[in-house]
């Protein structure tokens, strides 16, 4: 008898767990109590964080979404109005916490594939000074979006223009580093790209919990000001943690020893589109970083993510297309499962 295959869980790059190096320095870490302010390996993260992306501050999280919250509540009072894309993090998958927690007024603008929110669309989006209209105040970006990098010729046009019309700045940099690391290319710095990026908004959240690898964790970085602003936001929403150097502490190894290797998850995810689109009735879409959207021709998503689950292939699903992400716990023998089990699907034998 031959023991199972191991599953293949393409969900998320969200279910990696911690490596054993990871693991030790989280079992060393020196902690304090960081509501005090005195956790040395919290601190020891956020100035790392911070300098690294050239911003004055940087504040852990307990999660992406808390650390985008914090920033909205940060920027915008009651009544006031942030733009945001329409598929966008923030607006669609956080719950409607801007509205419902912070009295702001989300204003969800159409986007392209990229994630791109027209300039035309933004300046149209911006109300005049006049008490029918909320108060806009912020524009929302996102990158990676959907696993493609934001183009930075249009962060700089965007961010610009809302500069010029008196908005502040925030990007839900989650996948920052896999956007750097896909913009720097095989021995370019990551983090040069990453600070050209960041260098664009007052504020950006980053995910360490995603591609990064480490178990719980985000961070917000931007001026002085804000980030003591968003810290009372972090306390009032129950994310004020007590001896979280342990959590810390992975975010760190994260940062020294999971960043250069994002571009070994972004070329399995390349080398998984390629395989899927030989298969016949399968679109995969080629993406710039780890994320592949795939469509059947002749099977219902449902149906398909049912039968890949059978074969120990996990993936997810956006509407009528299916998601793969790859990740630190997925390798290339993963990627060949996988492209067996869809060509069993697509009746290729
Ligand atoms: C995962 C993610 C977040 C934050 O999600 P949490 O699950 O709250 O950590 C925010 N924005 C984007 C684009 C994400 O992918």
């Amino acid at each position: 008898m031959t023991a199972p295959a191991p599953i293949v869980d393409l969900r998320s790059d969200t279910v990696t767990r911690p490596t054993a190096a990871m693991r030790a320095a989280m079992s060393a870490a020196e902690v304090g109590d960081d509501v005090y302010a005195d956790d040395p390996t919290v601190n020891r993260l956020q100035a790392v964080l911070a300098e690294r992306l050239g911003k004055e501050a940087a504040l852990f999280m307990p999660s992406g979404t808390q650390s985008n919250l914090c920033a909205l509540m940060a920027h915008c009072a009651r009544g006031d109005e942030y733009l945001v894309g329409q598929g966008a993090h923030t607006y669609r998958y956080e719950g409607g916490g801007a509205a419902v927690l912070g009295s702001i007024q989300p204003q969800p603008l159409e986007q392209d594939e990229r994630g791109v929110v027209a300039l035309a669309d933004i300046e149209a989006a911006i109300k005049p000074d006049d008490s029918h209209f909320a108060r806009t105040r912020l524009l929302a970006l996102e990158n990676t979006f959907g696993g493609q990098v934001l183009p930075l010729a249009y962060q700089v046009e965007a961010t610009s223009l809302a500069r010029q019309r008196g908005l502040a700045t925030h990007l839900d940099g989650a996948r920052l580093l896999n956007a750097a690391v896909a913009m720097a290319g095989p021995g370019g710095d990551a983090w040069v790209e990453a600070r050209r990026i960041a260098a664009l908004y007052d504020t950006v959240s980053v995910c360490f919990s995603k591609g990064l690898g480490a178990p719980v964790g985000s961070a917000l970085v931007g001026p002085a000001d804000l980030i003591d602003t968003a810290r009372r936001w972090r306390k009032m929403l129950g994310g004020g943690l007590r001896q979280a150097g342990v959590l810390a502490a992975a975010a760190l190894h994260a940062l020294d020893h999971h960043v250069a290797r994002l571009a070994d998850d972004h070329a399995l995810a390349t080398a998984l589109a390629d395989g899927l689109s030989g298969l016949p009735g399968v679109q995969a879409r080629r993406p710039d970083t780890n994320i592949v959207f795939v469509t059947l021709d002749a099977l219902p998503a449902a149906e398909a993510l049912a039968r890949l689950r059978a074969a120990g292939i996990w993936a997810g699903r956006a509407g009528d297309r299916l998601r793969l992400v790859t990740h630190l716990d997925v390798d290339a023998g993963g990627i060949d499962r996988t492209v067996r089990a869809f060509r069993t699907l697509s009746g290729g034998g």
